[in-house]
């Protein structure tokens, strides 16, 4: 059983390592690792293969296996798709994902927890709901355990949960199964050391997005850990001003990022000494540019003899979103007519992978196939930087061929984007089951 705990422990709370990823969490005063012994799992159950056949069922895609033996192209009926080379689910979703199904096969009798959603498309959340899966809600304080027994299973998404979520799950004594993605723990790496060091923790994220939630709370394990996080280049910009004693005052700043920062931020204090480090799946060259920024802001203020004492940063985005919006930029060097890009509303690498279309071609972000009305020749789609899905009138006009570029996010099964393929075709009156 590997479980990431030391063998020979025996049952009863106490402290012990827990190993995460080749990372050692000793005790320590503000993060006490204490664990029931053969109660916290983060490298599944050994049962990969007894569940690969229902993930397979559950997930596979015939259209998407034959894009990539046709060299990512199909052509139907007037319609060139061309699917980017790197797409939908990532290493830490199918791991998250693959450790939820052997969770449920591992304790087919307990009652199985899920703090949010493992991963953020809604097919592969109603599926695990299908498997009795109970879905724990967030609240101000962190997810709500109250109905969490110690003989329950409470399983971890892969954004990880915050240092307080950690704290309460060791005090129910339930059964953890932490499918925290690895590239998420790099970053948690870099921000606690950001924070041990005295460094305010700047953070190109969403800060209402379950991973920057759980990343800013690493800052917290010191004494005076400190976090603001930053949406976009705009934010990082009056960041920057207020280095430079430009732009905002005191007070507007503080009104204007009281959210987004740790309770005690004060900007004349916490701005003198700042780490960058960001949310794994942003716009990667969003957050290098405000990470340079700062950079040069910090050596305007403090000159740059001593801008190491004051500034630090290190790129986290992880290389599947890097992998993904790559190749999205190769897409869209060719020709292209419309690109479609699926994924759930909430995701953000699938938003990131839509801003990116979006600035050079006609871009649809859709949740899944279903958005795509091939009767009428329409779609609904979430525009970029909007709220409200809107529907575009026929969005693949009849009268002359077309390119569609085709990318998804990393939370997206390849059956969902199999299901999307045939709906492009279908739009044209091609059958996908005569494409082949
Ligand atoms: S997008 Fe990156 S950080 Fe997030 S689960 Fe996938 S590999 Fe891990």
């Amino acid at each position: 059983m590997d479980d990431g705990m030391p063998p020979g422990s025996s049952a009863g709370a106490r402290t012990v390592v827990v190993v995460r990823a080749g990372l050692s969490f000793r005790q320590s005063h503000e993060d006490t690792v204490t664990e029931d012994s053969g109660n916290y799992f983060r490298k599944g159950f050994g049962l990969g293969p007894e569940v690969q056949e229902t993930l397979a069922t559950d997930y596979d895609g015939r259209l998407v296996d034959l894009l990539r033996q046709r060299d990512y192209t199909l052509e139907a009926g007037g319609i060139t798709v061309r699917l980017a080379r790197e797409f939908g689910f990532c290493y830490g979703v199918e791991r998250a994902v693959d450790y939820a199904y052997q969770t449920r096969k591992r304790y087919p009798d307990r009652t199985l927890f899920l703090a949010g959603e493992i991963i953020h498309n809604p097919h592969v959340n109603a599926k695990l709901r299908d498997m009795g899966i109970v879905f724990l809600e967030s609240g101000d304080t962190g997810f709500d355990y109250s109905r969490v027994r110690p003989e329950d299973v409470v399983i971890l998404p892969a954004f990880g949960v915050t240092i307080d979520d950690m704290k309460t799950l060791r005090g129910i004594g339930c059964i953890v199964v932490d499918t925290t993605c690895g590239s998420v723990l790099n970053v948690w790496k870099r921000v606690e050391k950001y924070a041990k060091d005295g460094l305010t923790c700047l953070i190109h994220g969403k800060y209402y997005h379950e991973e920057t939630r759980a990343t800013a709370s690493q800052a917290q394990k010191y004494p005076g850990g400190t976090y603001l996080v930053v949406r976009n280049m705009e934010q990082g910009h009056e960041v920057c001003d207020y280095i430079e004693g430009k732009g905002l005052s005191r007070d507007a700043f503080l009104e204007k990022y009281r959210e987004q920062a740790s309770p005690h931020f004060d900007p004349d204090l916490h701005l003198l000494r700042v780490g960058v480090a960001n949310q794994t799946t942003m716009l990667a060259r969003e957050s290098l540019a405000i990470g340079a920024e700062v950079g040069f802001a910090m050596e305007r203020r403090h000159g740059a003899s001593h801008r190491d004492e004051h500034f630090r940063t290190f790129d986290t985005i992880c290389s599947a979103t890097q992998d993904r919006q790559d190749a999205v930029n190769a897409l869209l060097e060719e020709p292209l007519d419309v690109m479609l890009v699926v994924g759930g509303y909430n995701s953000s690498n699938t938003m990131s992978l839509a801003a990116l279309c979006a600035d050079t071609v006609r871009t649809y972000h859709i949740a899944d196939a279903s958005c795509i009305d091939t009767a009428r020749g329409t779609i609904r789609h979430l525009p970029v930087g909007a709220h409200d899905e809107v529907e575009a009138p026929i969005w693949l006009p009849a009268d002359r061929p077309l390119r569609v570029g085709l990318t998804a996010g990393a939370s997206t099964p390849n059956n969902k984007i199999g299901e999307a393929v045939a709906r492009i075709f279908l739009t044209r009156g091609v059958e996908p089951s005569v494409i082949g």
